[in-house]
């Protein structure tokens, strides 16, 4: 079974034409096997994309962790980025304000390099 799916990943990941996210996809997938942890991934495995080009769909909305999720209004949040500054930012759709949790920051994080990451690819 294991081997199926594997096979059916790896000829799936050949699909995308970005080799350097089907590289990370791949690369991500396979850590994630021996512990990795999947919400500190640059790559998104749902959506076959960087995290920070498919962050805004609602698959991204994690209340039990609290990642794009205002915890005080019970609401999601949304998060933006700025492909040319870098900035990466996120605000609860209700207050406005930015979850302060680690889930924040670990978005912010992981969007930021997912963003070097895939402009590193088209230099
Ligand atoms: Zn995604
Ligand atoms: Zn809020």
């Amino acid at each position: 079974m294991t081997t199926l799916l594997q096979t059916t990943r790896r000829d799936t990941y050949t699909g995308i034409r970005d080799p350097r996210l089907a590289a990370v996809l791949a690369a991500e997938d396979d850590a994630e096997e021996t512990g990795f942890n999947p919400l500190e991934r640059i790559s998104c495995r749902v959506h076959r994309r960087w995290l920070h080009q498919c962050v805004h769909s609602p698959a991204h909305v994690i209340s039990v962790t609290g990642h794009r999720w205002c915890r005080n209004c019970e609401c999601p949040a949304s998060v933006s980025v700025d492909e040319l500054t870098g900035a990466v930012t996120v605000h609860c759709l209700r207050c406005r304000r930015t979850p302060d949790s680690p889930a924040t920051r670990q978005i912010v994080r992981c969007c930021r390099a997912s963003l070097a990451a895939a402009q590193d690819g088209r230099r």
